[in-house]
């Protein structure tokens, strides 16, 4: 089974973000990221990245941590800070979703 697949579908349901989250694994420097795209054909979404090289385990916790950063930041990305407590609090319910399952 691919936890990570399983555990975006898992997310999805239990904690959307304001827009929705396409999530892309792919070579990278970093762990992951979130940005939120507002000029789309499709509509304002969050893309997540994790880095496809990390085990699959840690590709989870990056996706959680990421999914956190686009729960916090509503459509106002700009205004919320990088680890400050907003995204603690989406850290926060976000394990409560996974866990309560
Ligand atoms: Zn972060």
């Amino acid at each position: 089974m691919d936890t990570f697949r399983e555990t975006a579908k898992q997310l999805r349901v239990l904690i959307p973000p304001v827009w929705p989250v396409t999530t892309r694994r792919l070579k990278m420097e970093d762990h992951g990221d979130c940005s939120l795209i507002k000029e789309s054909k499709a509509g304002p979404h969050f893309i997540i990245r994790v880095n496809k090289e990390l085990d699959e385990v840690a590709q989870v916790l990056v996706l959680i941590h990421e999914w956190a950063h686009a729960l916090s930041w509503g459509s106002e990305s700009h205004r919320i800070r990088n680890h400050g407590p907003e995204w603690g609090i989406a850290m926060s319910r976000v394990w409560q979703a996974l866990n309560e399952d």
